[in-house]
């Protein structure tokens, strides 16, 4: 599934020069009492020569693996693609002749706990369809491997809960997939609003909505766990989190109107909800997938600021009350893995951690909940 790639503050833009650690760990992980706090040290380099950068095995070959994250693994300085994990062998001769992955390096779904005897692997991501992200990570952590999970983190919170837990005694790291927080145009919107350029927040929106074709897991209840909400909803979700700093109190949330009753005969097609934060702020969410849309907003005391679109891999484009901001496009994909190998070389914590993804996963449920229900849930 693609999120579109397309190809001034002036304090943020030297953080931004002075590198992805800088500029993205202070601003977002502080926000989470989950993530810890930054450890201020400049971040030990690894960038020495492939042996000294750390192996990721991507696990499910997919659009996002072969799409975005192998491309992104040549762009990293701190991580490099050693391995696949794949049910279809067929796959295997194009992936090996692009990325020149040794055959040692290649597993299967069963045979994949055995990479636990492969030196070269230090890293497995899961970019499965989500009812199996629990599975494969619980398994890496088993395997020693640290672990880097795709959103949504799991279908449950009790997955989220056994994630958690294997990856703890396993002593292995867990991080989840969330790009935007190494991206600058929603770094800058989480600055605008810690920051109050524009006063205290009263209100905040957000859409993200894709078209998908008939037959695909994401329409499968099984395996997605849901429908839009599960997928681009869960942007919404984060960057309501991210931006106001807060998580929120409360949610009621409607089903919309089916047009293909076929087509979306187990998940919602679209949904909107409204989540109550601390301090009166409201936050009103849209997702589908029947519509192409991605916006958030964010109005405060004294002027908005905004980003449209504001969360493809690419093109991002900012404006506020008082004018366009403009950063340079990144590879969100590198920064995110580059930061996890930093985290894991340098033993601090990830700001994207499985807590966190367990705390979406229980807003979604508490989304559904209200949808189903019609009540305002509290949370
Ligand atoms: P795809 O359908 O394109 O790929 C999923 C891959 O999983 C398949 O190609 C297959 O790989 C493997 N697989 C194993 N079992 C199954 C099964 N029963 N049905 C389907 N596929 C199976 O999905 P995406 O790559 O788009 O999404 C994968 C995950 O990544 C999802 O959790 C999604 O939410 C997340 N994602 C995150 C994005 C982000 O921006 N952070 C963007 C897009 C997706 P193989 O043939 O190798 O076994």
């Amino acid at each position: 599934m693609k999120y579109h790639s397309s190809s001034k503050s002036t304090r943020r833009k030297f953080l931004y020069n002075l590198g992805l650690t800088t500029l993205s760990l202070p601003a977002l992980s502080s926000l989470y009492a989950c993530s810890g706090k930054p450890s201020g040290k400049k971040e030990q380099s690894v960038n020495d020569g492939k042996k000294d950068k750390l192996g990721i095995a991507l696990v499910g070959l997919g659009s996002y693996a072969g799409g975005q994250l192998a491309p992104a693994l040549q762009q990293t300085e701190h991580c490099y693609l050693a391995g696949i994990v794949t049910g279809t062998p067929s796959k295997i001769p194009e992936w090996q002749e692009k990325y020149s992955i040794p055959d040692k390096n290649i597993y299967s779904y069963e045979n994949f706990d055995s990479i636990r005897d492969n030196k070269d692997i230090d890293i497995v991501y899961v970019v499965l369809p989500n009812s199996m992200h629990a599975e494969y990570t619980i398994r890496a952590a088993q395997a020693g491997k640290h672990v880097i999970c795709e959103k949504p983190m799991a279908i449950t919170v009790e997955d989220c809960n056994r994630m958690i837990d294997a990856c703890n005694k396993a002593g292995k790291m867990l991080s989840i997939g969330y790009r935007l927080h190494f991206e600058p145009y929603n770094l800058e919107m989480v600055r605008l609003a810690q920051e109050k350029e524009f006063g205290a927040l009263k209100k905040m929106s957000s859409a993200f909505g894709i078209h998908t074709s008939p037959g695909i897991w994401r329409l499968n209840k099984e395996l997605a766990g849901g429908g839009p909400l599960m997928d681009v909803g869960i942007y919404c979700v984060q960057a309501f989190c991210y931006v106001s700093g807060m998580e929120p109190l409360a949610v009621t949330a409607k089903e919309g109107p089916k047009t293909d009753l076929e087509k979306f005969k187990e998940v919602e097609e679209s949904l909107t909800w409204q989540f109550e934060f601390p301090n009166s702020l409201v936050a009103e969410g849209m997702c589908s997938y029947s519509e192409s849309i991605c916006n958030l907003r964010a109005e405060a005391e004294q002027g908005w600021f905004q980003l449209e679109p504001a969360y493809y891999y690419g093109g991002l484009k900012g404006e506020t009350s008082k004018g366009k901001i403009n950063f340079p496009q990144v590879n969100q994909q590198a920064r995110q893995m580059d930061d996890f190998a930093l985290a894991i070389k340098n033993n601090r914590p990830s700001p994207v951690p499985g807590e966190m993804g367990r705390r979406d996963v229980k807003l979604l449920q508490a989304i559904y909940e209200a949808m189903q229900t019609g009540k305002r849930i509290t949370l």
